[in-house]
């Protein structure tokens, strides 16, 4: 299954979603392939990939073939094909490119049937970058902080999707919402899980991921939260998140 996690939000828990959550489905014995698609690379550092070469980067350009960019990580089955603040030409470059949407379909397609899951990580954008992740991708995970202006840009995004649907990719789904950094001592926190489950129901994922400062240090150890401290509240909830994810099939 091919997903993308997006949000033109930043900081909203994307990438560490995507890392986490890939290295405890990894753990559980699936074959996971992260790519980083964010020219920040932050998806690579997290998991000791930055600087690695071939990058996502060169692939879309033609000068590397996909197998080269997939590069190992700490974590057994758990592989990544990293980014490079490169990526960030790529918005221009694109521009006149035919087909231009369907850049990063085309390079997967080779290699997705290797994986029980691939994971895209996009920037904090809705440009190019990101629409070739919804082209790509089966489903859409939308991470969400619980704060005040979470919803705010969610309709943006929700249209960008539909988009999406209309031009490209028909039997794009929206696999569900995940809420990131809850802090259960904030009745806002609350209120907002209750607003958005009101509105999307069972869209919602009912593993909730607390604010916790160990998956905030894990990145720079380049370890994913299962290496880095597995007894964290942090770990637990992302293994949590994992099972129901398995569960949802
Ligand atoms: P995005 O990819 O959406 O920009 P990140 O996953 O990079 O968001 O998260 C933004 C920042 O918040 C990062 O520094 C990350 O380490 C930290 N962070 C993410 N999730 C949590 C959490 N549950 N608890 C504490 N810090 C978190
Ligand atoms: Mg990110």
């Amino acid at each position: 299954m091919v997903v993308v996690f997006a949000n033109q939000k930043g900081g909203v828990g994307k990438t560490t979603t995507a890392v986490n959550l890939g290295a405890y489905l990894a753990e559980m014995g699936k074959r996971v392939l992260l790519v980083d698609f964010d020219p920040q690379a932050n998806l690579s550092s997290s998991v000791g990939a930055r600087g690695k070469l071939p990058t996502i980067y060169e692939v879309l350009r033609g000068d590397a073939e996909i197998s080269r960019a997939i590069h190992a990580t700490p974590v057994d089955r758990l592989e990544v094909i990293p980014s490079t603040i490169h990526l960030t030409g790529a918005n221009v470059e694109l521009v006149d490119v035919e087909g231009r949407e369907f850049l990063l379909k085309k390079a997967l397609s080779e290699v997705k049937a290797s994986y029980d899951y691939v994971f895209i990580d996009s920037p904090p954008s809705l440009g190019v970058l990101t629409v070739n992740g919804l082209v790509a991708a089966e489903t859409v995970y939308i991470p969400l902080q619980c704060e005040y202006f979470a919803l705010e840009g969610l309709s943006l995004l929700l249209s960008t999707v539909d988009r999406v649907r209309q031009r490209f990719n028909p039997s794009l789904t929206i696999g569900g919402i995940i809420f990131t950094m809850f802090d259960s001592r904030t009745r806002l926190a609350h209120e907002v899980v209750e607003n958005v489950v009101g509105h999307f129901g069972r869209k919602v994922f009912r593993t909730i991921i607390p604010r916790n400062v160990r998956l905030s240090e894990a990145p720079s150890h380049g370890l994913p939260i299962n290496l880095y401290d597995p007894g964290s509240i942090g770990a637990k909830s992302y293994k949590k998140l994992a099972e129901e994810v398995l569960s949802r099939g």
